[in-house]
């Protein structure tokens, strides 16, 4: 069998460009979209998805601040920037980069953003929305999940979709989003016993786990659709998901990348969620 090799690269670009007319429509009318990026710290790799999200947004027209905090940052000046931010009429979203630092109480911080302005989904609100089935923000990795299966026309109606990660900020979200969209949905997690009897039965895969190689060719059925969220760094220091790639490729019927594959679906999505925030505003002013 074929493996396609799904090119998350390729469908980003042809998403953001349909974005593009929203853009211009809303600047015409004085309404610039604005997000506000919050990091906090030097961690490497967050300043690096930083640069990329702050790039992404220049690319299509959408003003974005960047608010830079010093690791040591006290939670009392991060709720303050926040508040700051829920209140500035340029700025329509307001992504907090995550991991935070140890001593930031994260819950308290997502809480403090005004869901209005929640492109990430995070805040209970939206998060309620969603395992509601209730419009709100969708969080930009699981949401750009379904965009990219919708975009290959891969069914997931009546499908089985089997789910590695039950995190609040991955797992979670894309199993209810699966399951929303007619998917018999199977969580895994690091307690589920003999992972691959699940996996097995998928007829589509999603893996959110952070360990390299969760899954193997040997672990799916042939046919199978792999989604890749994973991000790791192999001992060589390459970037990596968690799928052994080369082990899929003759039984997997379609696989996403790392990278390449649902990275930049999920800045896209990014992107989406800013703009969806100011046409929301527009609809409902005030
Ligand atoms: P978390 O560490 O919060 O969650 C990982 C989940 O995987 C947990 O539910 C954990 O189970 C489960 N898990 C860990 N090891 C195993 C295992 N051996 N078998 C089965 N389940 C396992 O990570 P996130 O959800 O935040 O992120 C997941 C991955 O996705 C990371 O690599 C992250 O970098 C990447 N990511 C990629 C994005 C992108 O744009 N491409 C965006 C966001 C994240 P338990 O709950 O029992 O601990």
């Amino acid at each position: 069998m074929q493996t396609l090799i799904i090119d998350g690269t390729a469908i980003a670009q042809t998403l953001r460009a349909s974005l593009k007319p929203r853009v211009a429509v809303l600047t015409r009318k004085g309404l610039v979209p604005g997000l506000a990026v919050i990091h906090i710290g030097d961690n490497p790799a967050s300043a690096a998805y930083v640069r990329n999200k702050i790039r992404a947004c220049a690319e299509a027209g959408i003003h974005s601040e960047l608010i830079a905090l010093p690791s040591g940052a006290s939670q009392s000046e991060l709720l303050a920037h926040i508040k700051a931010l829920n209140h500035n009429p340029r700025i329509h979203g307001i992504l907090l980069q995550l991991p935070l630092p140890a001593h930031i109480a994260a819950a308290e911080a997502l809480l403090a953003i005004d869901p209005a302005k929640d492109v990430d989904g995070f805040h209970p609100e939206n998060a309620g929305a969603l395992m509601l089935g209730q419009r709100g923000f969708v969080p930009c990795t699981p949401r750009g999940v379904i965009e990219l299966l919708g975009h290959e026309s891969i069914p997931v109606a009546g499908k089985h979709a089997v789910v590695i990660g039950r995190s609040n900020i991955v797992g979670k979200p894309v199993s209810l989003l699966l399951l929303q969209a007619g998917a018999t949905v199977t969580i895994c997690h690091s307690q589920t016993r003999e992972l691959a009897e699940f996996t097995r039965q998928g007829d589509i895969v999603v893996t959110a786990a952070g360990r390299l190689n969760v899954l193997t060719g040997n672990m799916i059925k042939p046919g199978a659709t792999v989604i890749d969220i994973g991000i790791n760094r192999t001992a060589e220091g390459k970037l990596a998901g968690d799928c052994d790639f080369k082990s899929m490729l003759g039984i997997a019927g379609a696989i996403t990348p790392v990278p390449g594959g649902i990275g930049p679906m999920t800045v896209t999505m990014l992107l989406f969620n800013t703009v969806q925030a100011v046409e929301a505003r527009l609809q409902s002013p005030g």
